[in-house]
């Protein structure tokens, strides 16, 4: 995605910094307008940085200004038709395995807030959050989805509902990160598909161009994301985002 460029990096330094900068203030005045049950504990409680422990100050999130700005947030463009917050560097790739395999909410509640934060830099108003769905037997195994949790969090900032009846997953697969990059494609046509639960007759026709954002934990090949868009056909007008996009080590990392 980027090269080694001296100039190459500046520039996304920069625009890493901007998007931070901004970030933070979307944070600061949106955590004055949220519910009072979402304010409530870091009124009772100071906001605690998960990073580096020092207090928060940037509204109803447990972060705090200096380690925003240090985050690996990747600038608008990479991803293809899937659009990542992240590069899946530390911490936030510690983060999403913490979500995923120990169920630790607290850095979904950051994560959540974080997304909300970049959609709202790129103007992104949906109407709902439809978390990547999990096969029935893989959701009984583990217990959660990680993706409806980050969802959930992502769509409480945004003031929208989440909706998890619309998109069913009706093939288990392979776990994609098992998987050659050739093959993931394949492994995963197919295994979507949409329930008319919930959507409205003008949205099934495509007469509404409602913003929907679907959302999963971790973009690699971006298979995953294409397979569940294609379910929804021409029936909404689809945004893909993931938390974090996997890059290869070889890539320069934004610092
Ligand atoms: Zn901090």
């Amino acid at each position: 995605m980027v090269g080694n460029a001296p100039e190459i990096v500046n520039l996304q330094q920069a625009q890493q910094s901007t998007i931070a900068s901004a970030a933070a203030r979307w944070l600061r005045l949106r955590s004055l307008q949220l519910p009072w049950g979402r304010r409530w504990s870091f009124l009772c409680v100071s906001a605690r940085c998960i990073y580096c422990g020092g207090p928060g100050d940037l509204g109803a999130i447990d972060l705090c200004e200096a380690c925003l700005a240090t985050l690996p947030w990747l600038p608008p463009g990479g991803g293809g038709e899937a659009r990542a917050v992240f590069a899946y560097q530390p911490p936030i790739d510690d983060d999403l395995r913490a979500l995923k395999f120990n169920g630790d909410l607290r850095p979904a509640r950051v994560l959540g807030a974080l997304c909300a934060a970049r959609l709202a830099q790129d103007g992104v108003v949906p109407r709902c959050i439809v978390p990547v769905p999990l096969h029935p037997q893989r959701l009984r195994e583990r217990g959660f989805n990680q993706a409806s949790r980050l969802a959930r969090e992502l769509a409480a900032w945004l003031g929208v509902p989440v909706e998890e009846r619309w998109l069913i997953r009706r093939r288990s697969t392979a776990a994609q990160t098992s998987l050659p990059a050739a093959e993931r494609r394949r492994n995963v046509h197919g295994a979507f598909t949409l329930s008319t639960l919930g959507l409205t007759e003008p949205e099934l026709s495509g007469a509404s161009r409602a913003c929907i954002v679907l959302l999963d934990d971790v973009l690699t090949t971006g298979a995953t994301l294409q397979a569940a868009g294609a379910a929804f056909g021409a029936a909404v007008s689809l945004q893909r985002w993931t938390v974090a996009m996997a890059m290869p080590a070889k890539m320069a990392k934004p610092t």
